[in-house]
């Protein structure tokens, strides 16, 4: 049997998942799915909070599915099992731990080169989403600082006082998650929160209302300093405030280094430029799911974006 694959999938969130699970349904044999992290699906595992809500339709995008999997709404939990079940129903060949490093078309293949070792595919599927790479503030974190400061919920202990940074649903639903076991603000440096849904909305005004959050709109952050291992958040209107953690929920961007090393062409915000059927502009390399979107993703627009990467491999393969 040939050591080349039909396809290899960097990446398995819901666009990999999707990928290859697309893939083998419509006949591709060779399939391979390349994770970094320890188990499929970091972004969820890392960024929702445990028995958070799982809406298919998100935040007004497109909800219809045009492929093979059946996504429904749900929670955390029985959105990983779902996906779960489809990698063993599938008999999917996944790899964790297995951080890609670079691709490069070398002939008519491409060569996958990972930490295990190098893959050789006829087509590859990039579908790293934008959240192994979360933003960070444009002010400098103290060094000192680190164990203190997350951009998720991990390693925040019960009793803490906790400084939430941020606008969206994200920071929100961190909020009214930490506010049952601690002191919760909740910062943002505009005005409203405008790319809230309303049922986030609902709550947080609910819990703002009998004091089990602080909701402090138009407080921008200019630095932070140590002040006995605690974080002093000296905003711009010249107020200062210790927390014990300060949480960052200020969004991703795109791994601008990586797409570069593979040599996408991106634009000038660093998102790669595809087609409509998300090839770049190396055929056979197609980039799906976050991190070819400008804005916003959700699970059911990852999965159509491997739907209609599969197609076009299929069709081009015919
Ligand atoms: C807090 C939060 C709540 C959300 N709630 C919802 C919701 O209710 N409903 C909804 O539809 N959407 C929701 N979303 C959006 C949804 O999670 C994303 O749109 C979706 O996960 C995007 O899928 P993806 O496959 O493009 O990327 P991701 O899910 O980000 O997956 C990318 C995967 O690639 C891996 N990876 C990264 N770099 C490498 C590398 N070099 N080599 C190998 N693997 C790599 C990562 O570890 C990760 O597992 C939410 C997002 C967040 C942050």
């Amino acid at each position: 049997m040939s050591n080349i694959y039909d396809l290899v999938v960097i990446g398995g969130g819901p666009c990999g998942i999707g990928g290859v699970v697309e893939a083998k349904a419509n006949g591709l044999q060779k399939v391979v799915l390349l994770e970094k992290g320890d188990n499929h699906s970091q972004t969820i595992r890392k960024f929702y909070k445990d028995n958070k809500r799982v809406d298919k339709e998100y935040k007004g995008q497109d909800s219809t599915i045009h492929g093979v999997v059946a996504f429904e709404d749900g929670t955390k939990e029985t959105t990983l099992d779902f996906f779960d079940k489809l990698l063993d129903d599938g008999k999917i060949e996944a790899v964790f731990n297995c951080e890609v490093e670079s691709v490069k078309k070398v002939g008519e293949n491409f060569e996958v080169a990972t930490a295990k070792g190098l893959y050789t595919a006829k087509n590859v599927m990039i579908t790293i989403g934008k959240m192994g790479k979360p933003n960070k503030p444009d002010y400098k974190i103290p060094l000192s600082l680190n164990n203190v400061i997350n951009f998720n919920l991990n390693n925040c202990s019960k009793g803490e006082k906790i400084l939430v940074v941020g606008g969206g649903n994200s920071a929100v639903e961190y909020a009214i998650e930490l506010c049952q076991y601690n002191d919760t603000t909740l910062a943002y440096r505009r005005d409203t929160f405008a790319r809230v849904n309303d049922t986030n909305l609902e709550a947080l005004n609910e819990l703002e209302k009998i004091g089990k959050i602080k909701v402090r709109l138009n407080h921008d952050i200019s630095g932070l300093d140590n002040e006995s291992g605690k974080v002093k958040v000296i905003y711009t209107n010249g107020k200062e405030r210790v927390y014990d953690r300060v949480i960052y929920a200020i969004g991703g961007s795109s791994p601008v280094d990586f797409l570069q090393k593979c040599g996408i062409n991106m634009d000038d915000k660093g998102n790669a430029i595809v087609d409509e059927n998300y090839e770049s502009n190396i055929k056979g390399l197609y980039v799906g799911g976050d991190i070819v979107l400008k804005n916003g993703g959700s699970i059911v627009v990852a999965l159509n974006h491997a739907h209609a990467i599969i197609k076009d491999i299929i069709k081009k393969r015919a």
